[in-house]
């Protein structure tokens, strides 16, 4: 399966509890608009390498095209629809006037020098041009794009259009009007949530948390996490992991990852693989990774209680059913790590009115908006008796269809 396959999967599962029109799950199914392209760069040695990228834009009924551009070797069309389909879930669930889409170029960008990374990045950039825009599409980084990424999209598109457009992408640097606390909003958006989640099962946040990922979302993870009590006792990326069932200092890690390239081998602690931190022995599990990591032939061996899912798109549909049997309390992506995007969408407000917000009115605006959502998808969940990511997928459709159908898009 695919993470297309397992996007239109939890989709059709979510629709037993959807009283719409059968239509709408076809139409739900495909995205409005694919864009791929192909772009040749020239690399330091002199070498011409031809990339293929893409943006698909999933669904534009309750406001512009939202979502990520990601870097990496795997991406294709297929994930591509995924991230983009799980972005028009995303923004609805936490009621933000946006569609969802998303980016992505085929490449590894660990391999890439910086002015390399810098020519693919304006070529890619001329290339979506036509379908992006500060009221049509509003790129953001993904995995292994950062500000700097973002930096060169907003620049090669002001110069395309004639004036300086912030407006166009999302996580910028604070210099060219990026928002305070865009960085580390996803990670803690997803703290926020863990801690929620953690008081339901009577855990704590204070207890032992594991981290799968230790890029953007998972090291701030552990920094945020730590600073609200947490004892971080595994944290991995995609080298390996470590483990210390005392806990781990994040900080020192981020400089060890910085200093040798991978958390693994570090001091103190003992080195294990990605497959073991997942059912390491903790209450917390944040898979902040990629796709497809928590499946059937691991589910029954987690132990945490409660996972919270930074990446996107972690567990297959046969792992959420054996979770869920299992009484683990699983908040889905599409809540879990949309503290991106909604500090994107306080970015562009700023862009939009050229009046930018103190770090404190942004993080304080951040918490309340996912406290809100995650209370609201778990009471629906209670209620239901349905796990929490068929909650929020039945909120967020709903919330599609009905703009779908005042704005006249009936089939
Ligand atoms: N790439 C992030 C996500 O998957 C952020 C998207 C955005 O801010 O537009 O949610």
């Amino acid at each position: 399966m695919n993470a297309y396959d397992i996007a239109i999967e939890q989709l059709k599962s979510s629709w037993k509890h959807i009283d719409h029109d059968k239509s709408y799950l076809e139409i739900l199914s495909k995205p409005k608009r694919e864009l791929q392209v192909s772009f040749p760069v020239k690399m330091n040695n002199g070498e011409v390498k031809v990339f293929t990228g893409y943006r698909v834009q999933h669904n534009d009924a309750r406001g512009p095209y939202k979502g990520g551009i990601r870097y990496h070797p795997n991406v294709d069309l297929n994930e591509v629809r995924a991230l983009a389909m799980w972005m028009t879930w995303k923004t609805a669930v936490v009621n933000i006037p946006y569609g969802g889409a998303k980016g992505g170029v085929t490449c590894n960008p660990k391999e890439m020098s910086k002015p390399e990374l810098e020519r693919l990045t304006k070529k890619f950039t001329i290339m979506i041009s036509p379908i992006i825009g500060p009221y049509v599409d509003i790129p953001a980084p993904d995995v292994y794009t950062d500000a700097q990424v973002m930096a060169w999209i907003m620049s090669t598109y002001s110069q395309l259009v004639g004036h300086q457009e912030p407006g166009v992408v999302t996580g910028k640097p604070i210099a060219l009007g990026g928002s305070l606390g865009r960085t580390t909003a996803t990670s803690r958006g997803a703290v926020i949530v863990a801690k929620e989640a953690a008081k339901i099962v009577r855990k704590s946040i204070k207890g032992a948390v594991a981290i799968q990922g230790y890029g953007n979302v998972g090291a701030n993870a552990a920094i945020i996490a730590k600073e609200l009590g947490a004892k971080i006792v595994a944290v991995s990326d995609s080298k390996g992991g470590v483990y210390n069932e005392n806990g781990l200092n994040p900080l020192k890690l981020l400089e060890h990852k910085e200093k040798t390239g991978s958390v693994i081998n570090f001091p103190g602690a003992k080195n294990i693989t990605n497959e073991e931190l997942l059912e390491i022995k903790c209450d917390i599990l944040i898979p902040s990774a990629m796709e497809g990591q928590i499946h059937k032939g691991n589910a029954n061996n987690i132990q945490a209680k409660v996972i919270v899912e930074g990446a996107n798109g972690p567990t297959t549909p046969e792992a959420d059913k054996i979770l869920f049997d299992n009484g683990v309390l699983l908040v889905p992506d599409i809540l879990a790590n949309s503290g991106g995007v909604l500090v994107s969408y306080f970015e562009w407000l700023q862009n939009l009115s050229r009046n930018y917000w103190s770090e404190d009115e942004v993080n304080k605006m951040l918490v309340k908006r996912i406290r809100e959502a995650f209370f609201d998808i778990y009471t629906i969940s209670k209620s239901k008796d349905i796990d929490m990511r068929t909650a929020a997928m039945v909120v967020s459709v709903n919330r599609v269809v009905e703009a779908m159908k005042l704005a006249g898009e009936s089939p």
